[in-house]
């Protein structure tokens, strides 16, 4: 059993779930769970995504048995894969650029990324040419997926897809196969979007002559309310996001659980350990789960009522201290009391600040480029790094744009749409303890209000 995410953004709930059928699975059966890290595309990595991996996992209580392995120290295990492959004719040196492919396949009228239709023309294998599996043109490859059933694809359908970079960059299927293999991995438990990589996978393991193949596990998506992919945009995804807004990691384990599988009767807590005992992967459905935040939150809530007082006083305490002590010394520089200590951190807690209706029409009369300066500062706040420095270049970059040259007055409206308030700690390192995301959906519902209010 292995969880295998890749450190290019945050910690996806989706993540989460397949972690913990996983993890529930290798409890039960007395297997190991291994963490590997699937960093082969170093162009999209960051390190601090790789911490959030381990703090997610740590957070929901999710301990590994086996590594973190990194896919990036691996590098000569997958070029000794491509050798047995080119040596033993099942892949070839390719010299089509990514541009001649896609035209191609829009000639053709292949699916977007398809990068079938290479050939092997006898090139050599050398720098600046990419290797490629040779698909076999007949044939059908079938496995037996416990949550779906038998898959059964014809190979004819399968492009001879890319094992290597031309940069020499191991792709993903290659070192997924060939570190399953050699990580011993029994059961391959993970998202339903890997299902057209299945059968890739099988060829490229049998090629390879790894012998019996694991099992194959596809977990059902996750879908919004509306019955879409949850997606980064539109929806509330990462992990990290749901314990800054305060639900207990074992609720958030318990729900996730839920997501796929249900225990037997109508509950809706299960315990981690009835989790273990009671979790049977065959289970697993395979329609669609819906991640519904509000069943979320009943389930919270139900944990939060069944502590003891003292247990939830220590634990809103460490909740309030972690997300507070970033920005102590900012505050201890101005308040005069501890009432005001407070007053000046409460927008890093409420779910929405809680705007002054006094100071919003001051603000907002005062300020005749309010919006503009709004919409400047969230466009900038879109890319630039999240760090208190760049933050400010970017508002004070925004007041320009707007109109607004002063950095007082460009401050002043972003200031009073994220925190509520027309005072407060320096807003620059307050906007980066706060959060990007938290930051731009309060800038989105400030501009709402001031559309209301015209
Ligand atoms: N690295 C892949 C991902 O993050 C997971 C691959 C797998 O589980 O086989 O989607």
């Amino acid at each position: 059993m292995r969880i295998a995410p890749s450190p290019t953004g945050y910690f996806h709930v989706g993540t989460g779930r397949t972690a913990l059928f996983n993890w529930l699975f290798a409890r039960q059966q007395g297997g190991t769970f291994v963490l590997r890290i699937e960093d082969t595309d170093l162009a999209r990595n960051r390190p601090e995504h790789i911490d959030g991996i381990l703090r997610a996992l740590r957070w929901l209580g999710l301990d590994w048995d086996e590594g973190p392995h990194f896919q990036s120290q691996r590098g000569p295990l997958y070029r000794e894969a491509v050798g047995k492959l080119l040596a033993g004719g099942a892949a070839y040196a390719c010299d089509c650029t990514p541009e001649a492919v896609a035209g191609r396949a829009r000639r053709r009228g292949g699916p977007p990324g398809y990068d079938g239709y290479c050939r092997d023309r006898g090139l050599e294998p050398a720098a600046g040419r990419m290797i490629r599996f040779r698909t076999p043109g007949s044939g059908q490859t079938r496995f037996d997926d416990v949550v779906r059933g038998t898959v059964t694809v014809d190979n004819a359908s399968i492009e001879d897809f890319g094992l290597r970079k031309s940069n020499g960059d191991p792709l993903f299927i290659l070192a997924n196969v060939v570190d399953d293999a050699d990580m011993a991995i029994s059961h391959v438990i993970r998202g339903e979007d890997h299902v057209p990589n299945t059968p890739k996978y099988l060829l490229l393991w049998d090629a390879l002559g790894y012998g019996d193949a694991p099992v194959f596990a596809h977990l059902p998506l996750l879908l919004n309310d509306a019955r879409k992919k949850l997606s980064k945009r539109r929806d509330k995804v990462a992990v990290e996001d749901y314990r800054d807004e305060g639900y207990l990691p074992e609720a958030m384990r318990n729900y996730l659980g839920l997501l796929g599988w249900s225990p037997s009767g109508d509950r809706e807590i299960v315990g981690i350990e009835e989790m273990v005992a009671e979790f049977r992967l065959e289970d697993v459905k395979r329609a669609g789960a819906i991640f519904d935040e509000r069943k979320l939150q009943a389930v919270n809530a139900e944990y939060l009522r069944a502590m003891p007082t003292a247990d939830l006083v220590e634990r809103a305490q460490a909740w309030l201290q972690a997300r507070w002590e970033p920005i102590a010394p900012l505050v201890q520089e101005r308040a005069r009391t501890l009432a005001e200590v407070y007053a000046m951190s409460d927008f890093l807690f409420l779910p929405s600040p809680a705007i002054d209706p006094a100071e919003w029409e001051r603000g907002v009369r005062r300020n005749p480029a309010f919006a503009a300066i709004l919409q400047a500062a969230a466009a900038r706040f879109q890319t630039i790094e999240w760090e208190p420095h760049a933050i400010e270049e970017a508002v004070v970059g925004a007041g320009e744009e707007a109109g607004e040259p002063k950095k007082s007055k460009a401050q002043a409206p972003v200031r009073l749409a994220v925190t509520g308030r027309s005072v407060g700690p320096p807003l620059w390192e307050s906007l980066a303890t706060l959060g990007r995301d938290r930051t731009l959906a309060r800038l989105a519902e400030a501009a709402r209000r001031f559309e209301q209010d015209k």
